[in-house]
């Protein structure tokens, strides 16, 4: 009897002719994932991938796991030979550990998916051989409308039985959907936005602001921290700092004081379509959502999506912040992002930034600047650094 964790694969399998291309990638996400952890051989078998176990790191490899976009659920499973000696073995075996963890566990019900056609047996029958076998060794009972939990059978070549099915986040496998340049902030809501454009497949990599010596290092830490969040599911990412600080005392001094976010905001744009251009990137990610703060109206986000010709994306547009945190919770970003550090100075802030820019009227208050040269600049004393994808835990 051997155990695997079986991963189910969602939408990946619906992916019709890609459907190959798809899998071979979702393969070797997981094996990045699991890199320098113990485990055996990783194979695809009618639709869900099997990852063998072999030694003591059930936990630590469905926590691995559940970091793998295009995995739906996980589940620990008992892989045999398709015979009733062996499989009434791994039925016994798994239903006696599920009831040493969950004794309060009075019923049960056998779920059947029947894959090899040509079996003697329908799926319906199935169940119900494999359920005598489980009344035959426990005290408790069939409640099929109900019951406290599921004995799954996949029955292929080979035949799977489990129990458990955790929940993993689902999506697509990363680099699937082209490579995109999140604008990274040390707050809650760009982390969220990486992540979920990261789910889609795209591989992100991460472009921060900030405003040394106006703000710390401990700040820097704290993003970098949030990137690295970011790369456990996508693997090593590229992180680009940028000071933004020069720029911004720039416009605090030729700008009116209620558009030093506005234009603020699309010196971010700039320098971040100048990167997205030199370096192939495909789109542009940002955490902003409409109406959360003063900066995000309608017209601010179209003056600044002006600056570019590049996709935007803005997966948090119509989310409402109490969702936001939760998955800020859920991916373990959260407690980093409430850290105090501010990531970009916030002196220059005005205290009633304008709510209603035009992009004419924003382009006369920068005719002060010269915004090529601030953002060649920038650019210039810009550092670059890998994140993530090493080998320690
Ligand atoms: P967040 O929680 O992501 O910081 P926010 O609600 O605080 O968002 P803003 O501060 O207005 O909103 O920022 C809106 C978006 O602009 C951010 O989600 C992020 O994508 C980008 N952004 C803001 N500050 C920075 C920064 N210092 N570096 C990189 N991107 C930034
Ligand atoms: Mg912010």
């Amino acid at each position: 009897m051997k155990k695997v964790m079986a991963l189910s694969l969602g939408e990946v399998i619906l992916k019709g002719k890609n459907r190959h291309r798809f899998i071979e990638k979702l393969i070797k996400s997981v094996k990045r994932n699991l890199r320098n952890l113990d485990h055996g051989r990783i194979y695809h078998n009618m639709g869900k991938i099997y990852v063998e176990v072999s030694g003591d790191n059930e936990e630590k490899l469905i926590n691995r796991l559940k970091h793998v976009f295009g995995i739906v659920y996980i589940a620990p499973t008992y892989e045999v030979e398709t015979n009733w000696e062996t499989i009434e073995e791994a039925v016994v075996k798994i239903v006696d550990e599920t009831l040493k963890d969950h004794p309060e566990y009075k019923t049960f019900k056998v779920k059947t998916n029947r894959g090899d056609k040509k079996f003697p047996l329908n799926s319906m029958e199935i169940s119900a051989k494999i359920g005598g076998m489980v009344l035959k060794n426990f005290d408790i009972k069939v409640d099929v409308h109900d019951p406290d939990f599921f004995v799954y059978c996949d029955l292929k070549k080979d035949t799977y039985i489990y129990v458990d099915k955790i929940k993993a986040h689902g999506g697509l496998p990363t680099g699937t959907n082209g490579r995109g340049l999140l604008l990274l902030s040390g707050g809650i809501d760009s982390p969220v936005a990486g992540f979920l454009m990261a789910k889609r497949g795209v591989l992100v990599d991460c472009l921060h602001f900030h405003s040394y010596p106006f703000t710390s290092e401990r700040a820097e830490e704290k993003v970098k921290k949030l990137a690295e969040d970011i790369s456990n599911f996508s693997g090593e990412l590229t992180f680009y700092s940028v000071n933004i600080l020069d720029i911004q005392k720039e416009i605090n001094i030729n700008c009116p004081e209620d558009e030093m976010t506005i234009i603020s905001r699309r010196f971010m744009m700039r320098v971040a379509d100048k990167i997205a251009r030199d370096n192939g990137y495909d789109c542009i990610i940002t955490g902003e959502n409409l109406g959360q703060v003063a900066s995000q109206t309608i017209d601010g986000l179209k003056v600044t999506d002006a600056i570019t010709d590049k996709i935007v994306f803005r997966p948090l547009i119509g989310m409402d912040k109490v969702n936001i945190i939760d998955i800020a919770k859920d991916i373990d970003t959260y407690e980093t992002s409430i850290l105090p550090y501010e990531d970009c100075c916030t002196v220059f802030l005005p205290k009633h930034p304008l709510l209603t820019p035009s992009i004419e009227g924003i382009e006369k208050s920068e005719e002060p600047l010269d915004c090529d040269k601030l953002v060649e600049e920038a650019i210039g004393k810009m550092k670059i650094e890998k994140i993530g994808g090493s080998d320690e835990e």
